[in-house]
């Protein structure tokens, strides 16, 4: 039976759909003014498992995920630059160009890592009528009020407002903060319809019953959710810091006008966080600014295989918060590597059969709340179990690669094909790591990568080949 962790419940429930042998899935996807970053992709990569570990147990998933392309706010206050609007300077194009780039970046990611895509793809900017219609629907219903700023929903008129997170609302002050906007009511309210500045327009900004301005950025979710998914489905995901403001609202919206319970399950992943510093304050978590913005790109640059982060993620649970460094990602690649080989050596062999007792330890880990790191044990467990045939070992492994997603079936034997001036080079990297001179290490492994090779340093030595 497949138990899930639901951030309502606070407890690991039996899964049980709304309609037998169906499963209505939302994602909230990515805001398309950048690239999105290692930490990001964690997230969409627990979805990922999720949704094909409910594949494998035979649901038929809807996997509905929106592309926030509306110009919406840096801060959660409902304040600070548009992003959108930031892209577009940042690359002289117009908001609408932007969104698409980094859409398309993003759907590339998602196939780098071996994501699947989802069942539909909608786009903020193609659901401003629906938007607009939730929001007319909440001022019938009284929950709405009209300030300078636009219209903010009032937080105090809906009896569970907060249920998600536990919020405390009456400890909740806004307090200092500095962006706080002026009027409205309660610290949680928060803007279903944002006003343009008077006498200036917007990149983005679109005509409604109260004037010209742009949606609130939990709106597009509950409005697309309920158009693609309907008043009640089944599970709706987001990372950790989605609890608070994002879902919280999102729920608001939709219960303040349907009355009845919307999600069934609301499953969150946990961050990718940075080290902690030498001086041991905490592990930054990943942003969109400043040196800690890492993308498949950089993987890319670095050499190594994006599958590579993707196995990284499959080593710690979807609940745990995961460090990420370089050294994690070398130690994964070695690891699919030596897969690969595994799998090169075996692949031919015929008439495999599934090793009972392994997969049904594999399948109960993933029915355990997705424990991947288990499922992962049992994958080096049936590698390692000399009694089970080279074909038996591939079936299993194929099938478990149904969740796993790092291409068992395409995996080929890392060989190195190196030229004289190639090895040249590794021998110089080599030599500049045995005397600790890392940053020349580095130099040479860009070198290495302008020519088109990768290395790997393994406990057997540095491994070089083709890319
Ligand atoms: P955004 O594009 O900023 O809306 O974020 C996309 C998704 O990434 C959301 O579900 C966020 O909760 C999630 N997210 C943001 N930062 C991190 C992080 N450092 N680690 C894991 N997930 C994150
Ligand atoms: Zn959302």
């Amino acid at each position: 039976m497949l138990r899930l962790y639901n951030t309502m419940t606070r407890r690991n429930d039996p899964f049980q759909p709304l309609e037998d042998g169906k499963v209505g899935l939302y994602t909230c996807g990515p805001t398309v003014y950048n690239f999105a970053h290692l930490g990001n992709l964690r997230t969409y990569l627990f979805e990922d498992y999720l949704r094909r570990v409910l594949e494998l147990d035979g649901y038929e998933v809807t996997h509905v995920m929106n592309v926030t392309d509306v110009g919406h706010l840096v801060s959660d206050s409902d304040t600070g630059e548009d992003k959108m609007a930031v892209g577009a300077a940042r690359e002289g194009v117009s908001a609408y160009e932007i969104a698409d780039r980094y859409w398309q970046a993003f759907r590339d990611d998602l196939k780098r890592l071996h994501i699947l895509e989802p069942s539909r793809w909608c786009k903020a900017t193609d659901h401003i009528q629906e938007q607009i219609d939730l929001a007319s629907r909440l001022e019938e219903a009284g929950f709405t009020y009209h300030i300078d700023d636009g219209i903010y929903f009032d937080t105090k008129k809906l009896v569970d407002y907060g249920k998600l997170a536990r919020l405390d609302l009456d400890s909740l002050k806004a307090g200092a903060r500095i962006e706080v906007v002026k009027g409205k009511r309660n610290p949680t309210d928060f803007a279903v319809w944002k006003f343009s500045p008077k006498n200036e327009s917007r990149l983005m900004e679109w005509d409604s019953p109260w004037g010209i301005g742009f949606p609130g950025w939990h709106l597009e979710c509950s409005a697309m959710s309920l158009r693609y998914l309907g008043e009640q489905f089944d599970i709706h995901c987001g990372g950790i810091d989605h609890v608070a403001v994002h879902h919280t609202n999102e729920i608001a919206q939709v219960e303040a006008v349907t009355g009845k319970e919307w999600v069934r399950w609301w499953m969150h992943g946990e961050f990718l966080v940075l080290p902690k510093s030498a001086d041991g304050e905490d592990g930054e978590r990943m942003s969109k600014s400043g040196d800690n913005f890492l993308t498949v790109n950089t993987l890319v640059q670095k050499g190594f295989d994006p599958v590579a982060y993707r196995f990284f993620c499959l080593g710690a649970h979807y609940r745990a918060p995961l460090t990420f460094t370089w050294e994690s990602i070398e130690g994964a690649a070695n690891a699919l590597e030596r897969i690969a080989n595994r799998v090169a050596a075996i692949r031919d062999e015929t008439g495999g059969r599934i090793a009972e007792s392994y997969y049904s330890s594999f399948l109960e880990a993933c029915r355990d709340d997705l424990n991947m790191p288990r499922a992962l044990a049992v994958l080096w467990a049936v590698l390692g179990d000399k009694s089970l045939s080279g074909a038996d070992q591939y079936t299993t492994l194929l099938e478990m690669d149904r969740v796993f997603g790092i291409g068992i079936k395409s995996m080929t034997r890392k060989e190195a094909a190196v030229d004289t001036e190639t090895q040249k080079l590794v021998d110089a990297r080599i030599k500049a790591r045995a005397d600790k001179n890392f940053a020349e290490a580095d130099r040479i492994r860009d070198l290495l990568s302008d020519r088109g090779f990768v290395l790997e340093d393994t406990a057997d030595g540095t491994i070089v080949r083709p890319k």
